[in-house]
């Protein structure tokens, strides 16, 4: 028998969805192989969040709350797994595929000759007991599977809302610290400020029920504040097309698609998007899309539940308006 460890994506509010998606996942998982999963958290909060871990699949959670956590870029997080791969029954870990973290994962499967698969939207058991991971590539257009070289560790970079986040009855988990002396060569870069990013106090696109996003049609970087009012009023998160963020309308991290973000929103609002393929790689899995475009053959009609064929800029004020006279 052998231990899951799930890497905790969090936020000063507690676990991020994706972290309670790889739990549940993690969970299902080891029921089959038998196998006991373990929540790992760097930074303050563990306890807090215990409840909710174990609510989600979590046995036990390691946590290491030491300023050292987040104090130095990168390398601590990776010589604390190192750490905890090399001192547990650890054979798999699962961890959200953001930058941040595939750059972790990346330099420790390095160090420990591990296999690493990231962007995962399936994992399935083999006969042989290796994990097949699914990924879609070429924007989706093809869906691979891969698998670990025999008896490798196994690093998996699961994607946003790849797996539906599902509570069981499970107990809070053992709280496990981890206490480990960083190596200098871990301090050499330090963090010496962390500064919230504008747009930051909305959802984050990656987590958000609704996502409102705009694209070229907007016209200039001033229609970014329409999209954003629209927003505010539904508790959305803001997104663009890359051509929206290739010319600088909207910041590049609220890019969705291909080479940007990918998002599963419960309902996504796109107001002067084509639909390019590349786009919609990152968009396609929303449960509910409404398009608004001035082309009745833009190919996001192809997709949308509901379109509506007109001017943005007359059909969003007077969605915002009715918005207003409902509040
Ligand atoms: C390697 C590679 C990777 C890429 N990755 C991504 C990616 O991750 N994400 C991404 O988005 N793109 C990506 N692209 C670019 C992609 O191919 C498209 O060029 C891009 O998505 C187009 O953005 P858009 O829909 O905003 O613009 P356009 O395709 O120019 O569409 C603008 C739309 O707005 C409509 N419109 C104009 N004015 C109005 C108005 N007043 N009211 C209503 N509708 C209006 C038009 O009818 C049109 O359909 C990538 C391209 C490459 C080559």
């Amino acid at each position: 028998m052998s231990e899951m460890l799930v890497l905790i994506d969090h936020s000063d509010d507690g676990p991020r969805k994706v972290s309670l998606q790889m739990l549940t996942k993690a969970r299902e998982l080891a029921e089959i192989t038998g196998d006991t999963v373990a929540a790992v958290w760097f930074g303050p909060g563990a306890a807090d969040a215990a409840p909710t871990l174990g609510a989600y699949g979590a046995g036990k959670l390691y946590h290491w709350d030491s300023a050292d956590a987040y104090g130095y870029v990168t390398l601590p997080q990776v010589e604390a797994l190192e750490y905890l791969i090399d001192t547990s029954e650890a054979d798999t870990l699962l961890f959200a595929s953001s930058n941040h973290v595939k750059d972790v994962a990346s330099r420790l499967a390095i160090r420990m000759e591990a296999g690493v698969i990231t962007d995962v939207s399936g994992i399935e058991l083999a006969e042989d007991g290796r994990w097949v991971a699914t990924k879609e590539v070429f924007g989706g257009d093809m869906i691979t599977k891969s698998t670990f070289a025999e008896g490798k560790l196994s690093f998996l970079g699961v994607s946003s809302n790849a797996f539906p986040a599902v509570e069981s009855n499970g107990a809070s988990p053992e709280l496990v610290a981890i206490d480990i002396d960083l190596t200098e060569e871990a301090k050499a870069a330090q963090v010496v400020s962390v500064e919230k990013v504008a747009g930051a106090d909305r959802p984050d696109i990656g987590e958000a029920a609704v996502v409102v996003a705009g694209g070229r049609g907007l016209g200039s970087e001033d229609g970014f504040q329409l999209m954003e009012q629209l927003a505010d009023m539904i508790g959305a998160g803001v997104g663009a097309s890359r051509a929206a963020t290739d010319a600088g309308w909207y910041p590049h991290r609220y890019q969705i698609g291909q080479t940007g973000r990918t998002i599963s929103p419960t309902l996504y609002l796109g107001s002067g998007i084509s639909g390019a393929i590349k786009h919609r790689a990152g968009m396609q899995t929303s449960q509910n899309i409404v398009a608004i475009n001035k082309d009745a053959e833009a190919p996001i009609f192809q997709i949308a539940d509901f379109g509506v064929v007109g001017d943005l800029y007359k059909i969003v004020p007077k969605l915002v308006e009715e918005l207003e006279a409902r509040k």
